[in-house]
């Protein structure tokens, strides 16, 4: 089949839904590739967007509703490419599709769920909580139909979601599949996963349970998180009256990423409007280097600064301890505008984490893609037609990401003829 006015967009986080839509519209056949088994990226994890602190399911749905009535776009989830090959104008690519287990006769009524006997580690809750083996990732999921987790099912000697489902939707027979397409344009949209925090020395992320990341907070908070939106601690499901926001935890740092990632300081102080929505008495500890809100966030910086109980401290963060094991914590900074060493004793502790840039190990004939010393895609890539979108190329916001990506469809549009 001529991939003459098709392009491939790999990810479906809010980037590569960005790029296929506009693609689509102007004209293009569009392969949407997404790994999950739902479109959304970690957007679909937030619980509510800065500035306007407005969820982002709003701006999801207009999306999805775009992506559902296209006649032109292609989605494939729980699938990934794994090669590309050919030129300028013509490139035969290879996706690899993992069986969802899950057909689309699926109403995601949820008998199977009852009946499944297997609980696995929530990935969208970050592993904050569970769900069964049989699973709809979360409530307004796209597409709207169940997927099992192939590493947990204990598969047809089992079989009792089989015998629950009323419409022949499971399938534990059901095999990964080769797909094979041909495209004119390949756009990355890849994405951003959290800085392993573990990886940091001295602030107890994965040894103390009430040192979380900024990811674990967004679940923490949102209504269909693991707590059903009740910001307490994971330690001992206390409610919290101190809570410190921990900024560039691993980030502008010689020994870990020594990018900023531009949107982490803005993500705190969101969140600090969620610990106060909840707790209008809580002390809220913010240290940081210094505070990035470009352009028209300042205003938002200004109005969380008018919170008293917002406290900014100007100093990096340089140990945590536990004053006992699995109660409060201890967080210890040099204040560089009074030059005094402090300890605050706070209940829980946000580290907020950078971006990392997703690396997809994708074998390209012809080329390797370029990256720059973080890991981010940069703008000149081996052959025309190959290009990035969104986080996969620099760390940026919500409304930045829409951006980059129309310009990146309208850049594959250029390779294209139909
Ligand atoms: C704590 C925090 C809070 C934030 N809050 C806000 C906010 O309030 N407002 C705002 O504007 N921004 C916010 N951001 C930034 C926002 O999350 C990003 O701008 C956004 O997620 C970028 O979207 P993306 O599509 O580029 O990447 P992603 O959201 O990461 O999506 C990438 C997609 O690609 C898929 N993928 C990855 N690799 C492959 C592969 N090999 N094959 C197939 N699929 C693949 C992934 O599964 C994912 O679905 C926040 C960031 C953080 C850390």
């Amino acid at each position: 089949m001529s991939g003459n006015g098709k392009i491939l967009v790999i990810g479906g986080g809010i980037s590569g839904m960005t790029a296929a839509i506009e693609a689509s519209e102007a004209g293009c056949d569009v392969v949407l590739v997404e790994k999950n088994p739902y479109l959304g990226g970690r957007v679909a994890q937030m619980n509510q967007y800065f500035p306007k602190l407005c969820p982002p399911s709003c701006g999801l749905e207009i999306n999805l509703r775009r992506i559902r009535t296209s006649p032109s776009i292609r989605c494939l989830t729980t699938a990934e490419v794994e090669k590309i090959a050919g030129g300028p104008g013509s490139y035969q690519v290879t996706v690899r599709q993992q069986p969802r287990g899950v057909n689309n006769k699926c109403t995601a009524c949820g008998a199977c769920v009852e009946a499944c006997p297997v609980e696995r580690p929530n990935q969208y809750n970050l592993g904050m909580d569970t769900t069964k083996a049989i699973y709809l990732p979360f409530e307004m999921a796209y597409p709207v139909q169940f997927a099992i987790d192939g590493e947990a099912c204990t598969g047809s000697e089992c079989g009792k979601c089989v015998e629950a489902c009323p419409y022949q939707a499971i399938d534990l027979e059901m095999k990964a599949e080769t797909i094979e397409i041909e495209v004119q344009a390949v756009i990355w949209a890849t994405g951003w996963e959290p800085y392993d925090a573990s990886q940091i020395d001295g602030l107890g992320f994965g040894t103390y349970p009430n040192v979380i990341n900024n990811l674990m907070m967004e679940r923490l908070a949102s209504l269909d998180g693991p707590t059903a939106g009740k910001i307490q601690r994971p330690g001992d499901e206390k409610e919290i009256t101190s809570v410190a926001f921990v900024q560039c935890a691993g980030s502008r740092d010689e020994n870990y990423q020594k990018h900023c990632s531009g949107v982490c300081c803005m993500g705190s102080l969101k969140q600090t409007r969620y610990v106060r929505d909840q707790y209008p008495d809580a002390e809220i500890h913010v240290f940081y280097i210094d505070i990035r809100s470009p352009g028209r966030l300042e205003d938002f910086y200004a109005a969380v600064q008018e919170d008293e109980k917002v406290h900014f401290i100007k100093g990096k963060a340089a140990k945590i301890t536990e004053e006992s094991p699995g109660g409060d914590l201890l967080v210890e900074a040099e204040d560089t505008l009074s030059g005094r060493r402090i300890t605050q004793k706070v209940n829980l502790v946000v580290l907020a984490t950078g971006l990392v840039p997703t690396d997809a190990a994708i074998s390209i004939e012809g080329g390797e893609l370029q990256r720059d010393e973080h890991g981010f895609l940069t703008a000149d890539q081996p052959m025309a037609g190959l290009l990035g979108a969104g986080c996969a190329k620099r760390p940026v916001d919500v409304a930045a990401c829409v951006r980059d990506a129309t310009g990146a469809a309208l850049k594959a549009l250029q390779n294209c003829v139909k």
